[in-house]
């Protein structure tokens, strides 16, 4: 089964004007040079510079995402913002669950689910974040603990164009640390066979500590069908390396 592959880059609370639009333009200008082909190109800025970012980006082969949503579409929720205003600004991914909001701001897995639902409700895809910490994986817990998160948001209405699952150990974010691959193997195939017949189509990224040393030994696992890069998508050219090991086929 060919699923087309992703690389998505999460700039985290990154970026002011200048370096952010910058980091923008490098990459149009690389992706423009040689056009992404079986693999989608995403980045995600903070909030800040979803507008001037998208006026670089939209109608070139660099996609636009941000990097959590509200899950009602409007109202008195100070500092949020919703799925159809990132839709506005020309956003057509989302990262959600993201382990850093579920330990910085108290995201349970059913926050999680609803705003699965406001950002399909939308039109946009969800890129959602799964794994395990240190502590469970050391007690052995590391597959059950993720396939209790995804089976959380199951009930979601997705499809494999509006859903891409992000495997991200918290022990391998911003470590320098990576999963063996039997381990990365182990929990993207238990991840997809909660998918059922419908797993064969879900496109299940690697995050954590990825590099472009890293990418290549990775992007080989048959299961992993691309990455979601925190501080290296930060430098185009490292970012764009990474992309690069999606790039065709193997
Ligand atoms: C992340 O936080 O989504 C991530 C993958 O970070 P890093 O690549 O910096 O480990």
């Amino acid at each position: 089964m060919h699923r087309r592959r992703i690389v998505v880059g999460n700039w985290k609370m990154n970026g002011r004007l200048t370096s952010g639009l910058t980091l923008a333009q490098d990459l149009v200008k690389k992706a423009e040079l040689n056009r992404p082909e079986g693999y989608d190109l995403v980045i995600c800025p903070p909030f800040t510079l979803s507008w001037p970012v998208s006026e670089v980006v939209v109608g070139t082969p660099v996609h636009l995402g941000a990097q959590d949503c509200h899950v009602d579409t409007h109202g008195a929720f100070t500092g949020d913002v919703s799925a159809a205003m990132l839709v506005d600004v020309g956003c057509r991914y989302v990262i959600l669950g993201h382990s850093e909001r579920r330990r910085d701001h108290g995201e349970t897995d059913a926050l999680v689910q609803k705003k699965i639902q406001a950002a399909h409700q939308a039109g946009l895809t969800a890129v959602v974040c799964v794994g395990e910490s240190r502590q469970v994986r050391d007690a052995g817990d590391a597959a059950s603990f993720v396939s209790a998160q995804v089976k959380s948001i199951m009930s979601a209405r997705f499809t494999p164009e509006n859903l891409v699952i992000a495997y991200e150990p918290i022990w391998a974010i911003g470590t320098g640390v990576t999963p063996s691959p039997d381990e990365i193997t182990d929990i993207h195939e238990t991840i997809r066979g909660l998918f059922g017949q419908a797993g064969a189509q879900v496109r299940i990224v690697y995050g954590g500590s990825v590099t472009p040393q890293s990418a290549e030994g990775i992007i080989r696992l048959d299961e992993v069908d691309g990455f979601l890069v925190g501080a290296a998508s930060l430098n185009s050219d490292g970012f764009w390396h990474i992309a690069q090991f999606c790039h065709g086929r193997w």
